[in-house]
């Protein structure tokens, strides 16, 4: 699948790759990851230390699908806004998937980050979600009291008030905190060496196929005929699952991101918050490292990889636009430096997806689509990490295609 075109950024930022080499004989192991994007990434890290014997695998080479295409965005607040997901699922069920978010960027900050070969460039941030028009005013209210009754640390700006943020301001906005920005190829590339420092085999440029899954166990057959026997497989294969599965919930779309140039002063951009907002589809934006603006949006319903490129020149200009809209005085100045078009998928329900499907026994199909594609691997990875090892936790079934979970007596 052409998950992504253009030209990236973040490939960019780090250029002395790890590399690994590629399959040259049969194996055995207790479990077989096949993807090393960041879903992959988080799960051959969570297994690191498990005692269990373990191998990566990949077709590409690490963090070279979506997870260098992703924007680096880590929010606990969903593309399903908390007071939608009440109205799906129940009080319980969304907030509690909604600390399970904020707590995965926490530990991600103080857990996982510190003990990285390869600094992710993870600096905290505050984030701002703004009323796109005046219709969208009662949404931000119902997300600020939702948020606020979930006991998360949450701000309402007037229109006065988001003035001190930004050069822009509208009707109603929030400030949430607990969010935070990632350079995510590095953090990708962090992870897998951490992973492979600890014992975890990895291999790149080795496309596999799934032979034969039974209660005995997996066996993936890799280009070049060679076999690995595993008796659990991880399929962390990002939106290239759905060639295999096709499951009903997952929607694939296309997705822009530009990169400008660097900017000598960012001081109109208080504390480098992370912007989005109500519309759907919706613009974001955020810093880097290096002072440049990263604008993404302007979804197109389509998973056609050819007409999603199609428009990749018109819609960096359209993003450029638009940063040049929420601050008028770089007007003229900036250009699009990086810019590219990636597919993007979500699920129908809004939540992320582990998939367990009779006709596969042993496997895992870790989807965690959505626009918190990081968020959601860092605790489906551990998840099915504690799964496979036997600890029982209520929040597995919830992520199942099946969303298994305690209804609320009203
Ligand atoms: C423009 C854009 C912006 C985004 N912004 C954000 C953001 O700000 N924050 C956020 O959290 N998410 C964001 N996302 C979503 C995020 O990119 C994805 O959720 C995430 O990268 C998915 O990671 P993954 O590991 O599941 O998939 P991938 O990174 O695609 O990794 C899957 C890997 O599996 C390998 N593979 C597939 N099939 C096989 C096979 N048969 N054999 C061997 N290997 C195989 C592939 O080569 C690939 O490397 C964005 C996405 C896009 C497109």
């Amino acid at each position: 699948m052409d998950l992504k075109s253009g030209n990236l950024y973040w490939t960019n930022t780090f250029k002395e790759t790890p590399s690994y080499p590629f399959v040259e004989e049969d194996m055995e192991c207790d479990v077989v990851i096949i993807g090393a994007g960041v879903s992959g990434a988080c799960t051959a890290y969570e297994l690191k230390d498990s005692g269990l014997d373990v191998i990566l695998i990949d077709k590409r080479t690490v963090a070279a699908g979506s997870s260098s295409a992703n924007t680096g965005l880590l929010q606990y607040s969903n593309d399903q806004l908390l007071h939608e997901a009440i109205q799906s699922f129940g009080k319980k069920a969304a907030v509690d998937h909604y600390w399970r978010c904020f707590d995965a960027i926490s530990r991600l900050r103080d857990e996982i980050v510190p003990s990285l070969p390869i600094d992710p460039e993870m600096i905290m941030r505050d984030s701002l979600f703004f009323a796109t028009d005046e219709d969208e005013i009662e949404t931000i209210q119902k997300e600020y009291s939702a948020l606020k009754e979930a006991g998360f640390e949450v701000e309402y700006l007037e229109e006065d008030e988001m003035k001190k943020w930004l050069p822009f301001s509208r009707e109603a906005a929030i400030i949430t905190k607990g969010d935070a920005e990632v350079n995510p190829y590095k953090l990708t590339h962090g992870l897998v060496k951490a992973a492979s420092d600890a014992g975890v085999r990895i291999y790149e440029q080795t496309e596999v196929f799934l032979k034969k899954a039974g209660e005995g166990g997996v066996v993936i057959r890799a280009a070049g005929g060679h076999l690995i026997k595993a008796k659990k497989a991880i399929f962390a294969q990002g939106y290239e699952t759905q060639e295999t599965i096709k499951e009903k919930n997952a929607v694939i779309e296309s997705s822009y991101a530009v990169v400008t140039n660097p900017i000598d002063d960012l001081s109109f951009w208080k504390d480098n918050v992370m912007i989005w907002e109500s519309a759907r589809p919706y613009f974001y934006a955020r810093t880097t490292a290096d002072k440049r603006i990263v604008m993404g949006g302007l979804d197109e319903p389509t998973p056609n990889p050819d007409i999603r490129d199609q428009k990749m020149i018109a819609k960096s200009d359209e993003l450029i636009k638009e940063v040049e809209n929420w601050f008028p005085q770089l007007r003229g100045t900036i250009q699009a430096d990086y810019g590219w078009s990636g597919s993007f998928a979500h699920t129908h329900d809004g939540q992320p997806i582990i998939g367990q499907y009779d006709r596969v026994p042993n496997s895992y199909f870790l989807l965690g689509y959505g626009g918190n594609g990081i968020v959601y691997s860092l605790f489906l990875s551990k998840l099915i990490v504690r799964h496979i090892i036997g600890e029982k936790d209520a929040a597995f079934s919830f992520y199942s295609k099946e969303r298994i979970y305690e209804p609320e007596v009203i």
